[in-house]
């Protein structure tokens, strides 16, 4: 089955077109015909497209809105230039939407209709930077590619369903959760649950020996506890701001501080929790960039001292929240690192793991360096009772199988 993957954001739109059917995922051999993103939409769009023989090419053209994105994506896929062998429309035969916010209604994948739509708007609420876009995605696709085509959502909050009531409460006045829904949900829970599925297939477990913690650093960064297969807590809480230090995002802060710096810079509340997402974090602590690899490159070539220390503080959060998850599932078998900065800086691996040796952890060094730009394996020694891992994440392909297995009828793994 030919399915066409959509992560639809404010200005940017990500796409893939994968091949699976049951088969396939059995085998572990889905195709993947194209890949790439549209950013700038709204104006004079770039798109970056990388074909199946991983050569890459930089187009433009002047896209006004998502709607008009997918219709030009839809169209140049099928068509003989993007090199996908796809010749008609009819040739897509499904679409899988990333969505970030299920609430507690949506604990897995599920075929859009019109109750889901409903269900998916009345999530906006929590997640208003982000559900109208992926919305806009799907009213797109219908558009461009017909009512008849199935089109599933797979959401970010759902991997973390599981969450028992200990961890996703805050404690706060329980009416607030009763009333409101105010609670932890965390996100980037299609990625915790293909890093964890891929570790397992590595490592031929059972998902319900799978005791483990996710590391997705990224541009967004969050930490999983996956017992029995299953999320048992993570980062991020009611929204993407909780948890670990990210590239623009502070992670935990005392709540107490909103208050005080809306006070103190004559500032509105959602200036300071704009503030909090989009200039802290990083980009905050160096007054530099948001980039990992910019802020290594300064901290070796300049020794810049904010530099060091966004680094120091990162990687100090990260580990404490190793700990964290060692104590609540009474240990674990691996830590397991993705993202951008997971995948590809064997330093920041080293230094998270730099004091966690009471825990039985011991990096075989030149694994380390070894496993970068998606490579994956093992990068502990082979003595180390708590082993270190990268396996790179695969969120389109994960949202492709479940598309399939949804439409085809098959529980989702
Ligand atoms: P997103 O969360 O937006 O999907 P990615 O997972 O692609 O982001 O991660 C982006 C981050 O990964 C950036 O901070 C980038 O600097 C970092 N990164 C990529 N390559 C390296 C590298 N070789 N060393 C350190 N950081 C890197």
């Amino acid at each position: 089955m030919n399915i066409l993957v959509l992560n639809a954001g404010s200005a940017t739109l990500k796409f893939q077109v994968v091949v699976t059917d049951a088969d396939r995922i059995a085998s572990d051999h889905d195709a993947r015909l194209i890949r790439g993103q549209i950013e700038r939409i709204g104006g004079e769009s770039v798109i970056t497209i990388r074909a199946a023989d991983g050569g890459t090419r930089t187009l433009t053209a002047a896209l006004r809105d998502v709607r008009a994105a997918v219709e030009w994506l839809v169209h140049f896929v099928t068509s003989p230039e993007s090199g996908t062998g796809l010749t008609a429309r009819g040739d897509l035969q499904a679409v899988g939407h990333r969505v970030v916010h299920g609430g507690e209604q949506f604990r897995h994948s599920v075929a859009i209709d019109e109750a889901v739509l409903r269900g998916i708007e009345a999530n906006v609420e929590l997640a208003p930077l982000h559900n109208p876009h992926n919305l806009r995605g799907i009213e797109a696709a219908r558009a461009a590619l017909g009512s008849g085509v199935p089109q599933v959502a797979v959401f970010d909050t759902a991997f973390h369903h599981t969450l028992p009531e200990h961890a996703y409460l805050y404690a706060i006045p329980y009416p607030l959760y009763r009333r409101h829904k105010v609670r932890r949900y965390g996100f980037h829970g299609t990625s915790h649950r293909s890093i964890a599925y891929r570790w397992r297939t590595l490592t031929g477990r059972a998902r319900a020996d799978v005791r483990i913690v996710t590391l997705h650093l990224g541009n967004g960064c969050s930490a999983c506890a996956i017992k029995g297969g299953e999320s048992i807590d993570t980062s991020m809480g009611f929204t993407p701001l909780e948890g670990l230090v990210m590239g623009t995002r502070s992670g935990d802060i005392d709540a107490a501080l909103l208050d005080y710096i809306a006070a103190k810079e004559g500032l509105t509340l959602p200036q300071v929790e704009a503030l909090l997402n989009n200039q802290s974090g990083l980009l905050g602590i160096s007054g530099l960039t948001n980039d990992m690899r910019d802020l290594l490159a300064e901290a070796h070539e300049h020794d810049d001292r904010r530099a060091r220390l966004a680094i120091d503080i990162f990687c100090y959060r990260a580990r404490k929240y190793v700990g964290a998850y060692l104590a609540a599932m009474g240990g674990a078998d691996a830590i397991v690192f993705a993202g951008g900065v997971g995948e590809n800086s064997s330093e920041i691996r080293r230094r998270i793991c730099d004091g966690l040796e009471w825990a039985g952890l011991r990096l075989d060094a030149e694994e380390n360096a070894r496993l970068v730009g998606g490579r994956e394996g093992r990068i502990s020694a082979d003595d180390a009772t708590l082993a270190a891992w990268v396996v790179p994440t695969d969120e389109e392909l994960l949202i492709a199988r479940d598309t399939y297995r949804v439409i085809a009828g098959v529980e989702t793994a």
